[in-house]
């Protein structure tokens, strides 16, 4: 360990399929570090318990103790630290916060992934030279985070920056449905499930054969060799983006819009399109403005956005 940077914080980051934990210093240097498949049977709080018990194995490891904890959840966390998950049963009827608090006697704050992937950007990533900026996390689902000057907007209710659910075209009822309640929204036309099952259709539209395992890593290479029922389904799903982007932009004005996730990592096959579509779809004024970057952190945006918020609280 490097002694001029101390582990201060202990990070977890819980996301539906995996859990990460981690020391971190204050200049976002991750130390040693653990990840972990949660097994099927594993409900939220057997769940919590095993990652609580890799937390412990690092500490064993670690010279000094740290003097907080951050935690990412991959569900909404409303302002009193109540968590949701709507993938992993049991975790409702945990007061995540307490819990860590009693298993490592630390000062412990608790957000959002997204949120969190937002300022973990802000503070280690791509967006380093601002303190502001939107966070969009395109995988599974689409996940928002809005980072103002230099802390995350949480909203009244600890909902704020729900991009995915930003209404493309709520009122078509052939728009497909999402998990929220309603249509039509951008995570329900460009995550990477909505985007696995417009190539389905598609294909099947085209009379081609139907491609196992199909998803959008595949949808965004066939669109790189200009395969038309690819560029078709891309053009879908970017213009959704687009469309959320642009919106984002004509609230805030920001100066960079970061995008992770999983099926931002096809990058320029869809960074390409998208920045052409986020300006067709924004004002005049603010054509030209902002920036549009892949992370930086890849799956550890979370993580150091946990640990950013625990330094925050300690400063
Ligand atoms: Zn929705």
């Amino acid at each position: 360990m490097n002694a001029s940077s101390p582990f201060d914080i202990l990070a977890f980051d819980f996301g539906g399929t995996r859990a990460r934990c981690g020391l971190v210093a204050r200049d976002g240097t991750l130390g040693p570090a653990r990840i972990l498949k949660r097994p099927e049977s594993d409900d939220g709080p057997q769940w919590l318990e095993r990652m609580l018990n890799e937390g412990r194995w690092l500490l064993k490891e670690s010279a000094a103790p740290p003097k907080a904890l951050g935690v990412s959840f991959g569900g909404p966390v409303d302002n009193a630290g109540h968590i949701f998950s709507m993938h992993v049963p049991g975790w409702e009827s945990i007061d995540l916060r307490r819990r860590m608090q009693e298993a490592f006697g630390l000062p412990v704050h608790v957000d959002n992934d997204a949120n969190l992937g937002g300022l973990g950007e802000q503070r280690f990533g791509a967006g380093k030279d601002t303190r502001n900026l939107a966070y969009f996390t395109v995988s599974t689902g689409v996940g928002g985070g809005a980072v103002l000057n230099g802390k995350v907007y949480r909203g009244t209710h600890g909902v704020a920056a729900e991009f995915g659910h930003i209404a493309v075209r709520p009122f078509d009822p052939g728009a497909p449905a999402c998990d929220c309640g309603k249509r039509g929204c951008v995570e329900s036309l460009a995550s990477g499930r909505a985007i696995a099952r417009e190539a389905k259709r598609v294909r099947a539209e085209a009379g081609l054969p139907e491609l196992a395992g199909l998803g959008a890593d595949q949808v965004f290479a066939a669109a790189g060799r200009g395969e038309a029922w690819a560029l078709e389904t891309r053009a879908t799903a970017v213009a959704a983006l687009a469309h959320g982007v642009a919106s984002v932009l004509c609230v805030l004005d920001l100066p960079v819009v970061v995008l992770g996730g999983g099926v931002a990592q096809a990058g320029e096959l869809l960074f390409g399109p998208l920045r052409t579509k986020v300006e067709e779809a924004l004002p005049v004024v603010l054509r030209g403005r902002a920036q549009i970057r892949q992370a930086a952190l890849g799956d550890y945006s979370s993580l150091l956005g946990a640990a950013a918020m625990a330094m925050d609280a300690l400063a």
